[in-house]
């Protein structure tokens, strides 16, 4: 007998969402997808579309129903930006897709690369950021002409709940002290409910994390003077994403940030930058902020679906892109000569 008819491949062990996104997000999730195929892993994708890419192909709104209940379903998605209008148009589908699915923590490690020199040495910070209220809770009105409101939602509920999530986070990963930026000075009640519910989270049960406060634009400048004086960053949502960004530029940049958005039993994992439409479809992005982030979804997958194989692999790819970065392999963006297919052929040839 030539084959064995009755042979049948084994199952693949994760399915998975995929949301490539807008502007860079195609190229950035193509790239990666390839490296975890080339590395081994076990995975199968649902393709699903948000942002402008969904209303290009027919959907009727930005955040189509298909898209959430696919990441409901599967529960871990790996998503590329999707835009956002500035000033009008449909609400950020970003903001929503956390939202609906309750992905209230957000989770940005900012860490210094070797092969990647910036004015700082030995970055290691990471922001937790709360996803779900505060000022992105999109209530703004027009009370009168020239006069707008926005509103500024906190509750005891996800003040505590992130708090809680961001200690469990520090124990977990033996980090030693959370930090919480707040303007409790200016917002007395919305601030002073985030720093009540951090204090009181930590004294029930967290008192081996060394806790503190910042007010938030002191800490700006203190971050920028000696970043080593801090360690895990606790934020309301609209500081988290600001604070971001800062902590970003002092490893590298937006090419080598990377992030997962939590809820209770569900993931998404995605860089920190958004489309950057100025480079997007010239294969000049740098996919690595979303590879690393595909490194975190890998290890979420062999915590909570006890597949020690995802972390292996996880590991393997951290030493091919910093194989990579070391032999000076890499995309423009961190100074580099590389565009975004061929940093990712550097990253398979190193698997
Ligand atoms: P959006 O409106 O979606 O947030 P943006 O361009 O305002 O898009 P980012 O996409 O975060 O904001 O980009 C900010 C800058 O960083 C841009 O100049 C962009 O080219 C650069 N940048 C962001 N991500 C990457 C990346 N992965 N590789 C290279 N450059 C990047």
């Amino acid at each position: 007998m030539l084959f064995d008819l009755s042979y049948r491949p084994c199952p693949v062990k994760h399915t998975l969402v995929l949301i490539p996104g807008d502007g860079i997000g195609p190229e950035v999730t193509e790239a990666v997808t390839r490296i975890l195929s080339a590395a081994g892993a076990d995975l199968e994708w649902v393709e699903c579309q948000a942002g402008q890419a969904a209303l290009d192909r027919g959907a009727d709104r930005a955040l189509p129903d298909e898209t959430i209940d696919a990441v409901t379903e599967h529960g871990v998605a790996l998503k590329g930006p999707c835009s956002t209008p500035i000033a009008g148009g449909f609400p950020s589908v970003n903001v929503a897709l956390r939202r609906r699915l309750n992905l209230f923590g957000a989770v940005r490690p900012i860490r210094s690369l070797a092969g990647v020199p910036t004015r700082y040495e030995n970055v290691d910070l990471v922001v937790v950021r709360e996803n779900t209220e505060g000022l992105y809770s999109g209530i703004e009105n027009t009370i009168t002409e020239g006069v707008i409101t926005s509103l500024k939602v906190a509750t005891v509920t996800a003040c505590r709940r992130i708090a809680k999530f961001a200690f469990e986070y520090a124990v977990s990963r033996g980090r030693r002290k959370i930090t919480v930026l707040h303007k409790a000075n200016v917002m007395k009640l919305s601030d002073g409910l985030f720093l009540e519910c951090a204090r009181d989270e930590h004294s029930r049960g967290f008192t081996q994390i060394e806790y503190e406060e910042r007010i938030i634009d002191a800490a700006c400048m203190q971050l920028v003077q000696d970043p080593g004086q801090f360690d895990v960053l606790l934020c309301e949502n609209l500081y988290g994403d600001v604070i971001s960004d800062l902590c970003a530029g002092m490893v590298g940049g937006l090419g080598v940030t990377p992030g997962a958005n939590f809820g209770d039993r569900r993931a998404i994992f995605e860089a920190v930058h958004g489309t950057a439409p100025d480079i997007m479809g010239k294969n000049l992005a740098n996919p690595l902020a979303l590879l690393m982030s595909a490194v975190m979804m890998l290890n979420y997958l062999a915590a909570n679906r006890e597949d020690p194989a995802c972390a292996e692999i996880a590991n393997r790819l951290k030493d091919a892109y910093s194989g990579c970065l070391d032999a000076g392999e890499k995309t423009r963006d961190l100074g580099g000569t590389l565009s975004c297919s061929r940093f990712t052929e550097a990253v398979i040839a190193r698997l």
